[in-house]
């Protein structure tokens, strides 16, 4: 559970193509990062890997399945995005148990998994609290919570950390990095960071308007960038 194919996929907005044909293989379990300056076509990749995009062309498949006629909700992804996106009058617990209530699940369940998740996140101690009187790590601990609970094929962030300090970065950084290796779940990652996709990823897919200029691990590329533009964005010496 977990791979996602793009295949020959496009995206127009009117008549300006943002996202040339386009292919991409990504793995079960891998954590791809998918970087490039801003404007590039990263948030767009990712809303039309989540169906929030309808694509102009192309295929992308979920674990085998045409995802083109399945809605987002039924995708088997769960977004996170910068803007955190909780509702400020629930209670954390209501916030990471909002998607399972929609889903109508069983209580007994949506409980546990919103203690696994808590635990997972140290947020145990947080449940009954506002969003309002928490940290910003703590709101963006809480929007990974939701995702969580779903129990995702897998996680997509669109640059989740880029309303935190420099401090808090590194320490969410590092917690998601040990949420991959707990969960062994695919995530793709979205950053405009270089030191975030060096340090996070197994596969970093560098994209330049719209297209992709170079894919690979963050050691071949810092090896091997095939060009100046890579070479800049990897920090590599080349
Ligand atoms: P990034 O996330 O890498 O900063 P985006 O995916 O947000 O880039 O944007 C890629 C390009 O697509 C930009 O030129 C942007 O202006 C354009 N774009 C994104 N969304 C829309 C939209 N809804 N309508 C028109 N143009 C859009
Ligand atoms: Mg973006």
């Amino acid at each position: 559970m977990g791979q996602i194919t793009l295949q020959n996929v496009t995206k127009s907005f009117g008549d300006v193509e943002v996202i040339p044909p386009l292919d991409l293989d990504i793995q079960d379990g891998e954590f791809t990062v998918f970087v490039g300056p801003s404007g590039c076509g990263k948030s767009t990749l990712l809303r039309l890997i989540a169906g929030l995009e309808d694509i102009t062309s192309g295929h992308i498949s979920i674990d085998g399945n045409d995802a083109t006629d399945i809605p987002p909700a039924k995708r088997g992804l769960a977004m996170v995005f910068q803007s955190y996106a909780l509702y400020p009058h629930m209670s954390v617990r209501k916030n990471i148990a909002f998607p399972m209530r929609m889903a109508k699940m069983d209580q007994a369940e949506q409980d546990r998994r919103i203690e696994q998740a808590a635990a997972a996140l140290n947020l145990t101690d947080y449940l009954d609290r506002r969003p309002g009187q928490l940290s910003g790590g703590q709101r963006q601990r809480v929007a990974i919570g939701r995702a969580i609970v779903r129990e995702p094929a897998a996680f997509l962030f669109d640059e989740p950390l880029s309303n935190l300090d420099a401090a808090l970065r590194v320490g969410m950084r590092l917690e998601i990095s040990e949420l991959h290796k707990r969960l062994a779940t695919t995530m793709i990652y979205v950053t405009h960071d270089q030191v975030e996709a060096m340090t996070m990823a197994d596969k970093i897919v560098v994209l330049r308007a719209g297209h992709i200029e170079q894919v690979g691990s963050p050691l071949e590329l810092y090896r091997n960038p095939r060009n100046t533009f890579v070479a800049g964005f990897i920090g590599s010496p080349k």
